[in-house]
C-alpha cells in the first residue's frame, strides 16, 4: 500500500498534537471510500469488543500469556529494526509485518478481550518504533489495520468457537479433529485478513493479482501463522520454548530481503520503470515469446527534447518532477502488458508486443501526444509552485523481427530512429 499521500514535515519528533485535533487527521484526505471502510471497521471492532468483553472471563494465567506474547512481540520487531531499514533502503515498499505470528498465538490461546488487547499493544509499539520513524505511516493507517486484524483474528476464533474449542489446550486433547481445527483456524485468518484489508488498499485495479496478493507475500503470510501455532502449542506445554520461534522468525523476514533485492535490480527507483537490465531480461521473454506465435514486437526508444534547458531553467528536483511524470505519462499511453523502461537519463524504451507496423505508429504518436500535453506541477525555489508545460519528445521506433532478429539489433534500429527524429527537427516519430 502506498503511504506517499502522507507529507510528514516533522522528522524526530511524533505528530502528538496532530493525533489528538481531529480536524488535522490525514484520513480526512483520503477517499470517501476509504474513510468510510475505516470508520466501520473501527466501529465493527470496537462495538465488538465492548460486548464481548463483560461477558469473557479472563483469568491471571491469561494475563500472564498476553503479557509473554506482547514481550516476545515487542522483542521480534526490535530486532528486526535492523532489516525493516534495508528494505527502506532498498525500496520503498510497506513495511513487512510478521505480527500474525502473535496475535495468531493469541487467538489459539487467550479469550477476545485480550487477543484485540495484544493487537493495540503490538500495532502500537510498531507505530511508534517502526513506522512512524521508518516509513512516516499515518496515525489513521495503524488504527486501521490494527482494527482488521482485531476483526480478523474474531473471525479465527470464531470458529474455535464454533467448534466448541477453547483453544490449543483443547485442540492437543482433541486429536486429528483439534488439529483440522486449528488448521481451519489458520485458513480463516489468512482468508479474512485479506478480504478485509483489500479496500484498504490504495489499489484502484482489481485485478487477480491485487486480490489475491503475490505469491510471495502469501508464502510469508501462511508461515508466519504456521508459526504462531507453534509458538502456542510451545506456550501450552513447555513457555520457555516459545522463545525458540523468534530466530527463524527473524531468519524469515530476513529472507523477504531476496524478493526485495530483486525488485530493486530491476526497478529504476527514480520513475519505478523497469531498469535497463529488468527491461532487457523481460524483452527476452517477450521476444522467445513472439517467435513461437510468429508474431510482431514493437520497441520504441523515447527521449525527450532539450531537457538540460529544464535542469537548467527549473533545477534538478523540478527534472526528475517532469521524469516521474513522463514516465506516468508513457505507463498510461500504453497497454498493461507493454513493457515501459528508463534506460537512464532523458531515455525511455517501450516494448510492444503482438503490434504491427501501421500500430506501432499509432502508438508512438499517442506517447508523443501524451508528453505534449503534460502539465507537471513543480515546486520552484523558496517553495512557489509553478507549472512546467510545452514539454516533447522524439521518438524512433522499429519493429521485431523486421529490424533485426535479436533484441539489440531492434534497440539499436530504434536508436538510429531516434537519432532522425532529432535531427529531423524534434518531437516527432520516426519509424525504422
Ligand atoms: P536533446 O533534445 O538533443 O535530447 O537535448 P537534451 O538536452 O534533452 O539532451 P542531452 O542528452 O544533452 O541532455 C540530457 C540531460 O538530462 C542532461 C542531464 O543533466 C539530464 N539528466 C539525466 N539524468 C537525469 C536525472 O535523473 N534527473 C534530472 N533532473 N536530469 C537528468
Ligand atoms: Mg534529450
Ligand atoms: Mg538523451
Amino acid at each position: 500500500m502506498s503511504m506517499s499521500d502522507y507529507h510528514g514535515r516533522r522528522r524526530r519528533a511524533l505528530p502528538i498534537r496532530d493525533v489528538l485535533s481531529p480536524h488535522r487527521w490525514a484520513l480526512w484526505t483520503q477517499r470517501l471510500r476509504l474513510i468510510a471502510y475505516a470508520i466501520a471497521v473501527e466501529a465493527v471492532a470496537l462495538a465488538t469488543t465492548v460486548i464481548v468483553a463483560p461477558r469473557v472471563p479472563v483469568s491471571h494465567s491469561e494475563v500472564a500469556l498476553l503479557g509473554a506474547l506482547a514481550a516476545m512481540g515487542v522483542l521480534q520487531a526490535e530486532l528486526g529494526r535492523q532489516v525493516e531499514r534495508v528494505r527502506r533502503r532498498v525500496n520503498g515498499t510497506p513495511h513487512i509485518n510478521l505480527t500474525s505470528v502473535w496475535t495468531f498465538a493469541g487467538v489459539l490461546m487467550l479469550p477476545a478481550p485480550l487477543v484485540a488487547a495484544l493487537v493495540a499493544v503490538l500495532y502500537w509499539h510498531l507505530a511508534v518504533r517502526s513506522w512512524y520513524r521508518l516509513r512516516r505511516v499515518p496515525a489513521f493507517r495503524t488504527v486501521l489495520n490494527a482494527s482488521v486484524v482485531v476483526l480478523t483474528c474474531y473471525s479465527a476464533k470464531l470458529v474455535l468457537a464454533v467448534a466448541g474449542l477453547h483453544g490449543v489446550r483443547d485442540a492437543l486433547d482433541g486429536g486429528w479433529r483439534g488439529a483440522g481445527i486449528v488448521a481451519l483456524t489458520v485458513v480463516t485468518y489468512f482468508v479474512a485478513g485479506a478480504v478485509l484489508i483489500l479496500p484498504a488498499l490504495n489499489t484502484t485495479s482489481l485485478s487477480v493479482k491485487a486480490l489475491l496478493g503475490g505469491w510471495v507475500d502469501n508464502m510469508l503470510e501462511g508461515a508466519t501463522l504456521c508459526l504462531g501455532v507453534l509458538t502456542a502449542l510451545a506456550l501450552a506445554t513447555q513457555p520457555a520454548l516459545a522463545l525458540a520461534v523468534i530466530p527463524p522468525l527473524l531468519l524469515l523476514h530476513r529472507g523477504v530481503l531476496v524478493k526485495q533485492l530483486e525488485i530493486a535490480a530491476t526497478t529504476d527507483e527514480k520513475t519505478g520503470l523497469f531498469n535497463t537490465s529488468g527491461w532487457h531480461h523481460l524483452a527476452g521473454q517477450e521476444l522467445a515469446k513472439a517467435d513461437v506465435t510468429s508474431s510482431t514486437i514493437g520497441v520504441l526508444m523515447i527521449d525527450l527534447d532539450h531537457f538540460k534547458r529544464i535542469n537548467d531553467t527549473h533545477g534538478h528536483l523540478a527534472g526528475d518532477a517532469v521524469l516521474k511524470a513522463v514516465a506516468a505519462a508513457i505507463t498510461e499511453a500504453v497497454r498493461t502488458s507493454d513493457c515501459v523502461g528508463r534506460f537512464g537519463g532523458e531515455e525511455f524504451v517501450v516494448l510492444l508486443p503482438r503490434v504491427g507496423r501501421a500500430d506501432v505508429e499509432r502508438i508512438a504518436e499517442r506517447v508523443r501526444g501524451a508528453i505534449s500535453a503534460l502539465e507537471v506541477a513543480i515546486e520552484e525555489h523558496e517553495g512557489a509552485a509553478s507549472t512546467i508545460t510545452g514539454l516533447s519528445a522524439s521518438i524512433g521506433a522499429a519493429l521485431y523481427p523486421e529490424a533485426g532478429t535479436v533484441l539489440d539489433r531492434v534497440v539499436r534500429a530504434a536508436d538510429t530512429a531516434l537519432y532522425e527524429a532529432k535531427r529531423g527537427g524534434r518531437n516527432r516519430v520516426v519509424l525504422a
